[in-house]
C-alpha cells in the first residue's frame, strides 16, 4: 500500500448555483467540468469544478442550496482549502481578485506570501505559492492566462480541538510526516510530486463545534489509484478503529467515507473510472449528466433545478501594472 497520493476532491456546500458557477468558473478560471445532481438528492445540484478534464487534485464540489443559511465555523472542520499558484503570479491574483470586487489579504505564512479571501458564500481560499508546482490540464478557453493558471489544490486546513490523534491517523495510515510548524499550525506532508500533498492542522482548544451552512466545506477526498489500494486502505482503517462506510459507486470515481478522530469527515476515492466516461473534453460540464439509475427521473429532476446560465467567458488581462 503506498502513501495516499495527495488530495482527490473537496466538496462544500454553497447557496445561489448560479452565483458559486460565476465565482469559480468565471473569476477563479476552474472548470465547470460536470453538471449532475446529489445522487442521493437528485432534486439538488452537484457541481464540480476543475483543471480542463477534472484531473484529481483539482476538483472542487459543490451541493449549492439556494435558500441555505451560512456556516460558521468551528472545530472539527476544514476550515479553510488552498489552491497553488506559482510565485510570479501573486500580483496579478491580488489585482484580479480586487478587479472584481473581492476582498483580498496577504500574509506570511512559513516565511512565504499567501493571498486569503472569501467565495460568495464564505468559504475561506488561499493562494500560495510554490516553486514547483505539479502538472495539471490548463483550460486554454478559460479566463486565466497559462502563466498565473491555479495549479490544483496546495492542501486544506483542518481546526481541531486536539490535533495528536489526527496527526497520528495522517502519519501512521497514510504515510504523512510533520514537515513544519508556527505557532498552532502543523504542517504535514508525504513525499510525493502529486497535487494537494499538505495537510495543516490548526490547534483551536476549546473552540466549539461550528454551524453546518453555505460555505461550510463538508468534507475532503484523499486519492487511491485503484480498488485493490482502496480496499486495502478500507482494511487497515478498520483495524485502526475507524467507523468506515462501504464502498460507493460515485459514476466517476469509488468512495469509502469515514470520520477521522477530530471530527472531519474524511473520503478516499479511486482514481478511475474518471469525468471522461460519460463526456468528451470538449463538451464536458455543458449538460445535465444523471447516473443510469436517476436516468427514468430526468424529466422530473430538470423541472425541480434551477436554471444556470451560461455565460461566455471574458479574458483577464495577462498582466497587471
Ligand atoms: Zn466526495
Amino acid at each position: 500500500m503506498q502513501p495516499i497520493q495527495g488530495l482527490h476532491h473537496i466538496t462544500a456546500v454553497a447557496g445561489d448555483p448560479q452565483r458559486n458557477v460565476d465565482f469559480y468558473h468565471h473569476i477563479l478560471g476552474q472548470r465547470l467540468i460536470k453538471t449532475t445532481v446529489n445522487f442521493d438528492d437528485p432534486g439538488t445540484y452537484h457541481l464540480y469544478y476543475g483543471d480542463e478534464i477534472g484531473t484529481p487534485g483539482t476538483a472542487l464540489t459543490f451541493f449549492p442550496w439556494l435558500h441555505m443559511r451560512r456556516g460558521r465555523l468551528g472545530s472539527g472542520e476544514t476550515g479553510a482549502m488552498a489552491y497553488t499558484i506559482t510565485p510570479d503570479s501573486i500580483g496579478f491574483w491580488r489585482d484580479h481578485l480586487k478587479r472584481q470586487g473581492i476582498a483580498v489579504e496577504e500574509i506570511q505564512r512559513f516565511s512565504a506570501p499567501a493571498l486569503i479571501f472569501a467565495d460568495p458564500d464564505g468559504m475561506q481560499l488561499e493562494l500560495i505559492p510554490e516553486e514547483a508546482p505539479a502538472e495539471i490540464r490548463f483550460w486554454q478557453d478559460g479566463p486565466i492566462p497559462e502563466q498565473h493558471a491555479l495549479r490544483g489544490f496546495h492542501g486544506v486546513t483542518l481546526w481541531l480541538n486536539e490535533i495528536e490523534p489526527t496527526a497520528q491517523l495522517l502519519q501512521k495510515q497514510f504515510g504523512y510526516r510533520l514537515a513544519n510548524q508556527q505557532e498552532n499550525r502543523f504542517r504535514f506532508q508525504a513525499d510525493s510530486q502529486a497535487i494537494g500533498m499538505t495537510i495543516d492542522l490548526l490547534h483551536k482548544p476549546g473552540l466549539p463545534r461550528g454551524d453546518f451552512g453555505s460555505g461550510s466545506i463538508h468534507h475532503i477526498a484523499f486519492r487511491t489509484q485503484d480498488d485493490p489500494e482502496q480496499l486495502a486502505y478500507w482494511q487497515s482503517l478498520l483495524l485502526a478503529g475507524m467507523h468506515v462506510t462501504p464502498v460507493q459507486d460515485r459514476q466517476y470515481f469509488h468512495s469509502i467515507y469515514f470520520r477521522e478522530p477530530g471530527g472531519v469527515l474524511f473520503e478516499i476515492a479511486t482514481d478511475g473510472p474518471g469525468f471522461l466516461i460519460d463526456e468528451t473534453v470538449e463538451t464536458m460540464g455543458s449538460a445535465l449528466r444523471l447516473p443510469p439509475w436517476h436516468e427514468s427521473r430526468r424529466a422530473e429532476i430538470e423541472s425541480i433545478l434551477p436554471p444556470i446560465e451560461r455565460k461566455p467567458v471574458v479574458k483577464a488581462e495577462p498582466s497587471y501594472a
